[in-house]
């Protein structure tokens, strides 16, 4: 697949976002640098990756929750929304509006063009057009082979004249056979620069030939310089798009595909192999759907919901309350314990809650730890987050087992959970709970980014 290994390191950070059991600020954060670290290594421009993970973070921090989503469904798609934009947005389609409807490929030596006329003469054949390809590069000796090559691969016609070294008379001896044609692809000569002498040659053939389209092959493999050929070749020769080639030969082609994505022509195409099967027409929105390989993330994201529904995590006061202690509620409470600072300070501060005999280990526990909780409640079922008196021997094994986590911290955990329970039944008791609950709904923010409500 191209960009395999973007692609590899975006579904591994998205990976995250399912098994967070919250989406905050911390998560957002960490998901930005992996974001950034995976499209630097792809060769995509710095300040771009910058302008692209800051609208990201600004999105998953302020944009109201549609009530279809999740947070956790919401923050997916403002990454794929924000990557498919970065590429284009929408794809950009060649209509074939005219009949003869005549395509000329212009671009440096050896970027694709002649390759890829072959290809394109494929890909509109397959679609029930009829094509021929023309021949007009007159300066490299093999040219006129290698097209006559190309087009029999493809299967379609091909006009040249191996000795005339004028576009001009080729082209005007091919135009009493045009009209047999739906699809012309003009095949032009390269050099190794955009020269002056370059873009006259191209001025003069778009003269006379005013093809529909002006298609721009550019090698992939110059990553991110694509952006300054891409935007001279559109201001001389007004290009009407581009082809990306070499996509499954570099590690550079994210570079190049942001960079020819702001460079004001839309890219229509990727050429992914030497055959002439490999090409993809390009859509921003399909192509960053697979990258991220939405299909496993539907099937993440799935998962992720039935381990925990963050709703259903969030109104921990009431519940406790209602003395229905679960692990989530455990683990939101070591949150908020963590926010508010040293729990014996708290403990001063709220009369009555002094005299209750608090286990020393729930109130210090390390960051790590959290960590390490987090993932075995995500590889829980919600059964079993709901009632953790579920969870025997063999379940321990399958949590640990799924989360990467060892059974012994999944069982510090439970007997966490246990000891958490008591306490609470212990506070239900007491006389000043209600006090308590106030200040600790004041003062505790919670992993979801909302207050802990207490009635
Ligand atoms: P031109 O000078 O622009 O006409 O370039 P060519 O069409 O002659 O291609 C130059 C070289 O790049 C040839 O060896 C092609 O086989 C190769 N090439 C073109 N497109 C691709 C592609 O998408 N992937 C790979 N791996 N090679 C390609
Ligand atoms: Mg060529």
């Amino acid at each position: 697949m191209v960009l395999e290994k973007l692609g590899n390191n975006l579904k591994n950070t998205l990976s995250k976002i399912a098994k967070s059991v919250f989406v905050d600020e911390k998560l957002i954060n960490e998901l930005i640098k992996d974001i950034q670290k995976a499209l630097l290594q792809s060769d995509v421009n710095v300040k771009l990756v910058f302008e692209l993970t800051k609208k990201i973070k600004e999105r998953a921090l302020k944009e109201e929750l549609p009530s279809a989503l999740t947070k956790k469904e919401q923050l997916v798609n403002i990454v794929y929304e924000e990557l498919a934009n970065f590429l284009g947005g929408k794809a950009s389609k060649i209509e074939i509006s005219s009949k003869p409807y005549k395509i000329m490929m212009v671009g440096l030596f050896g970027s694709g063009k002649t390759t890829h006329c072959g290809k394109l003469a494929k890909y509109f054949t397959t679609r029930g057009h009829k094509v021929v390809l023309v021949g007009l590069d007159v300066h490299r000796p093999a040219a006129m082979d290698q097209i006559e090559q190309v087009a029999k691969q493809a299967k379609v016609p091909v006009f040249i004249d191996k000795k005339e070294k004028d576009v001009k008379k080729i082209w005007n001896s091919f135009k009493a056979h045009e009209k047999k044609y739906d699809i012309i692809l003009i095949d032009t000569a390269g050099r190794d620069a955009l020269s002056s002498d370059l873009i006259e040659e191209i001025e003069g053939v778009n003269e006379l030939i005013k093809p529909q389209e002006r298609l721009l092959v550019i090698s992939g493999d110059i990553g991110q310089a694509a952006q300054q050929q891409a935007e001279q070749f559109h201001k001389s020769c007004n290009i009407t798009g581009l082809i990306v080639t070499k996509m499954d030969s570099t590690a550079r082609g994210g570079g190049a595909l942001s960079a020819c994505s702001i460079s004001g022509a839309p890219i229509k195409f990727l050429g992914v192999g030497e055959k002439v099967d490999d090409l993809e027409s390009f859509n921003p929105e399909g192509f960053v759907g697979r990258l991220l390989g939405m299909g496993d993330i539907e099937a993440l994201l799935e998962k992720a919901k039935s381990a925990i529904s963050e709703e259903e995590a969030q109104d921990l006061g009431a519940r406790l309350l209602k003395g229905d202690f679960t692990l989530i509620d455990l683990y939101e409470q070591m949150i908020a314990m963590r926010k508010m600072g040293p729990l014996n300070k708290i403990v001063e501060m709220v009369p009555g809650f002094s005299q209750l005999k608090l286990p020393k280990e729930l109130l210090q526990v390390q960051e790590g730890k959290l960590d390490k909780w987090k993932y075995a409640m995500g590889s829980m079922t919600k059964k079993e987050l709901e009632d953790p008196t579920l969870i025997d021997a063999k379940r321990i094994d399958r949590i640990a087992k799924g989360s990467g986590v060892s059974a012994s911290d999944v069982k510090e955990l439970i007997k966490q959970y246990h000891q958490g329970k008591k306490m609470v039944k212990m506070m239900k008791g007491g006389k000043n709970m209600d006090k308590m609950m106030k200040r600790m709904g004041g003062m505790g923010n919670l992993g979801g980014g909302k207050q802990i409500k207490f009635k």
